[in-house]
């Protein structure tokens, strides 16, 4: 019996230290990528509160707070932090804010934009990573709107919305996209080649009018379907 209970105060006092350590981990890499130019206090609020090594295999655990990409399979990444919030920034989003991202892949992102008051809707391809984002989701609380399939098309279903984030590179801006836009919505999606993307944000200004901005250059697994790669 007692040494039942020593074991048990042990098993909490690793969880206790192990939960102290990511969140640390974590206040250090919102610093990091604050100094990296993320000034949005609400994306950076959520990245020190969202567990990132939760939507990875725990195999990485002990890099799930390195600013970088990591494999989440299906040849598939979990986008480097700084990449999500540089994103996440460029929407520009405000609590309650309809939000469609494409490519849901570990369900990180999604997890960021519900943390920040949006009412998120998200399209992933890849029917394993659909099932695995789903489930760590719900496990922490967030409940977006997920659907499988190709997102190139958008979700005209749920149409407008206030911000659209593309997570993989698309050879030019999906046209359906820019349609499924809120007037004052904005289209976050990196356009180029397979090995580099230019971070382009369009903002819907009136019914038949946009602006478009080129920002940074970036690297992102390619946009798959319909109106992106083969
Ligand atoms: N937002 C993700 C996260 O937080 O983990 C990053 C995911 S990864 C960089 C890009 C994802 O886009 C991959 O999971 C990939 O399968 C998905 N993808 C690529 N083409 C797609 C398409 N046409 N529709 C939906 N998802 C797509």
């Amino acid at each position: 019996m007692k040494l039942n209970c020593q074991s048990t105060h042990i098993e909490l006092t690793k969880g206790n230290r192990s939960h102290r350590k990511h969140a640390r981990l974590r206040n250090r890499l919102a610093d990091t990528i604050a100094e990296k130019g993320i000034h949005d206090e609400a994306v950076l609020m959520a990245v020190r509160s969202i567990p990132r090594h939760i939507f990875i295999d725990t195999a990485l655990t002990n890099r799930a707070y390195d600013d970088r990409a990591l494999p989440i399979g299906c040849g598939q990444t979990i986008s480097q932090p700084y990449t999500v919030a540089a994103q996440t920034q460029l929407l520009e989003i405000k609590r309650g804010d309809k939000v469609l991202e494409i490519g849901t892949g570990s369900g990180y992102q999604a997890s960021i934009l519900c943390h920040m008051g949006a009412d998120v809707y998200s399209v992933e391809r890849h029917e394993e990573l659909y099932h695995k984002a789903r489930e760590i989701l719900q496990e922490l609380g967030y409940r977006p709107t997920l659907k499988l399939g190709d997102g190139t098309k958008g979700w005209s279903a749920y149409a407008p919305y206030d911000g659209i984030v593309v997570t993989a590179g698309a050879p030019v801006v999906p046209d359906d996209l820019i349609k499924q836009l809120n007037i004052g919505g904005r289209l976050v999606v990196p356009v180029g080649s397979k090995e580099s993307q230019m971070m382009v944000r369009i903002t819907r200004v009136s019914e038949d009018s946009y602006e478009e901005e080129q920002l940074q250059q970036f690297k992102f697994v390619p946009l798959i379907g319909e109106k992106g790669w083969d």
